[in-house]
């Protein structure tokens, strides 16, 4: 037998006979028995063998059953926790669209109602529209006059250094107070 035949029969599968196995294995170690090299190879391959089979042997698994089933049901919850969450974004997301958009719709029919209503008002109560605007311009000389009296107030305290200290004291206390009440409330 050469060297070669005994390698592939000891690599290779048998799906021989028997009687015919047990003829090729004598004739394999009769080589065997005077080639080293033959020897050697066919002890790596053992050692392969062991290998493989040590590595693909059934693991021994810590975990039981109804552990396992725990963990996937667990899984599951999650999962559809996550999607209803997912849904009620999805639906909070759309009310707040139309809500948004009806908004806008309001805002832009309100924006453009007003200079129609105006025409309206001027057409037909000229007399209405007169009356807003004394009112507007009343209001406007109103204002005036207050800021009249607040700079004559101003210059007259400009002049009074004691007054202006007394001005910017009381200042300093009515933001004083001012923050004091707008702080955060911590414990009470
Ligand atoms: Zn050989």
């Amino acid at each position: 037998m050469r060297c070669r035949d005994a390698r592939a029969w000891l690599t290779e599968e048998h799906r021989d006979s028997e009687a015919e196995m047990a003829r090729q294995r004598s004739e394999v170690l009769a080589h065997l028995a005077h080639c080293p090299a033959c020897r050697h190879y066919e002890q790596q391959q053992q050692q392969l063998k062991r290998t493989l089979y040590r590595s693909f042997s059934p693991v021994s698994c810590s975990l039981s059953t109804e552990q396992i089933m725990q963990a996937i049901y667990l899984r599951q919850r999650t999962t559809r926790q996550l999607e209803e969450l997912h849904q009620q974004q999805r639906t909070r997301l759309a009310h707040l669209q139309t809500l948004s958009s009806l908004l806008m719709i309001s805002l832009f029919i309100l924006t453009a109602s007003i200079p129609v209503l105006l025409f309206l008002l001027f057409f037909n109560q000229p007399e209405l529209l007169v009356r807003t605007l004394l009112l507007l311009s009343d209001v406007v000389d109103v204002s005036l006059v207050a800021l009249t009296y607040l700079r004559l107030g101003l210059s007259f305290v400009s002049q009074d250094n004691l007054l202006l200290a007394a001005l910017a004291f009381l200042l300093l206390l009515l933001a004083a107070m001012w923050l004091r009440l707008m702080r955060v409330p911590q414990e009470a």
